[in-house]
């Protein structure tokens, strides 16, 4: 069920890819509490062959479950990369791994979709959400430092 193109249906004729990726394929090896990857990803993509390569062009779309890093409600977090460009090498010494006449193209997937992952997923970007109450405790509340300014003032 992984992403694979076989170069033997490239001969002669581009090749139209599209479908849905388990997110267990794409395996992002998530750690963030914050950032769950459940749904699969859709593709839909265009690959032909090139002078010494392949080009893929097309539109990659997963939805990430996702909490507010402020407020801690759940959210969506729609990833859409609408103009998708890979080229791979087929010759030289970067040339992609060729496995039974089929090249996979879940790593590169997976590694662009990160690219993308919110780093500090926000519900809204002017969530105020806990951190609020935590600001306004310090703004009221008896501050150290300025006990401490006090003395080296004296000083
Ligand atoms: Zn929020």
């Amino acid at each position: 069920m992984s992403l694979k193109v076989n170069l033997r249906h490239l001969e002669g004729r581009d090749l139209h890819l599209e479908g849905e990726l388990p997110v267990e394929e794409l395996d992002f090896g998530l750690s963030d509490e914050m950032i769950q990857a459940r749904r699969p990803l859709h593709y839909d993509l265009h690959v032909e062959k090139v002078a010494h390569g392949l080009l893929v062009q097309g539109k990659l779309d997963l939805t990430l479950d996702c909490q507010c890093v402020r407020c801690l409600n759940p959210l969506e977090k729609r990833i859409e990369l609408p103009h998708w460009t890979l080229h791979l090498p087929l010759e030289g010494e970067e040339k992609v791994s060729v496995d039974n006449d089929c090249v996979d193209l879940t790593p590169f997937v997976r590694e662009d979709m990160l690219l993308e992952f919110p780093q500090h997923p926000v519900c809204k970007p002017d969530c105020e959400g806990l951190s609020k109450k935590r600001r306004g405790n310090a703004e009221t509340g008896p501050s150290a430092w300025n006990e401490l300014d006090k003395l080296n003032f004296r000083k």
